[in-house]
């Protein structure tokens, strides 16, 4: 079960694994970047390298969504935390009101925020279920005039995932911070999409904005600059210093997924992945039970519980000395979450899946 580098099967909900290919490129360009004759952490944001490193980060990712011109794509800072205000403050207008959907911990993050800007309505919320299932899409009634809707496309606490762009009536904006690239979208359902890189696309510190034109033109304009869309746009994301080398890592992050085979693979395996632990819960006779209702069970998160404490407990321990690390769930939900993101190899849920099967067997 030995990894190269003595690495461990990273189950983190994130910061997570990267895939070891982009790692060793940054090793091997960490003191000279492309004959720049210095690291990326030392180039000068205005310069011409640095520009190529955005350039070409900004068209990659573009390339993979299937994002065009009318869209605007920004790498801001301030997490996906950030955006759960800025987008209220940006989009909420005095006297409006904007639809909330609360399918989990996250999703409930973003209503908080929000009610602290302006009035908003929660047009469905899953707490009466303990966050174990999305609605169907059919239940979600935006109110008229709303100012957007927003939505969480995969709780990553709970694991439960929409796997379709739903279709509203009025502006959508989704948190895509943990599935972002895991799946091909249709992106003229949503306005504005936003994602924390450090789940699927790279290290902490650059969060992801894309935002439609049509959306941009309603934001205010002399805004707060740092919370101000238009000038974060305006600019390029170079209003202030960005976060250089997050973003130059979440580009060889790009480059990988492009050649990997593109968000479409990346769907199959997360398919894949995600079915190995599935089967593994289900076929345990009970011993192991899922979070999630079946329907929307994550493919990026997998949640699930066993019979008590004591069991979790012994379980987190044994897998960690198998090398099986950061198995421990939220403690909001307790048990054991398994995140496999993009870059988590499939021999680390085959791991997983045998060592769940031996437990059962000599716990059950
Ligand atoms: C991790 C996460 C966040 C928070 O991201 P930060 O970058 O830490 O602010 C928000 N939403 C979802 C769905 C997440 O998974």
């Amino acid at each position: 079960m030995s990894q190269p580098y003595n690495r461990v099967y990273n189950f983190s909900a994130g910061p997570c694994t990267l895939p070891v290919e982009v790692l060793e490129q940054v090793r091997d360009e960490l003191l000279n970047w492309n004959g720049s004759g210095m690291s990326v952490m030392e180039l000068s944001h205005r310069s011409k390298h640095f520009g190529s490193i955005i350039e070409e980060t900004e068209a990659d990712f573009r390339s993979l969504l299937g994002i065009p011109e009318s869209y605007h794509v920004l790498f801001l800072q301030g997490g996906a935390s950030l955006q759960n205000t800025m987008i209220p403050m940006s989009l909420l207008p005095e006297g409006g009101s904007a639809d909330y959907v609360v399918t989990g911990s996250w999703g409930q993050k973003s209503a908080e925020a929000a009610r602290r800007v302006g009035q908003i309505q929660v047009l469905w919320d899953g707490k009466a279920h303990n966050y174990d299932r999305t609605p169907e899409p059919a239940a979600l009634q935006t109110t008229p005039g709303a100012a957007y809707v927003h939505y969480t496309s995969n709780e990553t606490i709970q694991g439960v995932q929409f796997f379709e762009d739903l279709a509203f009536s009025v502006p959508a904006v989704c948190d895509m911070s943990s599935d972002i690239l895991s799946r091909p979208i249709d992106i003229s359902r949503y306005n504005l999409i936003y994602a924390g890189a450090q789940k699927n696309m790279g290290p902490a510190g650059a969060t992801v904005v894309v935002i439609s034109q049509d959306l941009l033109d309603r934001c205010p304009k002399d805004h707060h600059p740092m919370l101000d869309y238009r000038l974060h746009t305006a600019n390029a994301s170079l209003y202030n210093t960005p976060p250089c080398f997050a973003i130059y890592v979440c580009g060889l992050v790009y480059k990988w997924v492009v050649r990997q085979g593109g968000v479409a693979r990346m769907q199959e395996q997360a398919q894949a992945k995600s079915q190995l632990l599935y089967d593994a819960i289900d076929s345990s006779g009970g011993f192991y039970s899922g979070h999630s209702q079946k329907h929307c069970r994550s493919v990026m998160n997998v949640t699930f519980t066993l019979p008590n404490e004591e069991l979790t407990n012994a379980f987190v321990k044994e897998s960690v000395a198998l090398g099986l690390d950061g198995l421990k769930g939220h403690r909001s939900v307790g048990g054991i979450r398994a995140s496999i993101y993009n870059a988590f190899p499939k021999e680390g849920c085959e791991a997983l899946a045998d060592f769940m099967g031996a437990f059962a067997r000599r716990n059950g």
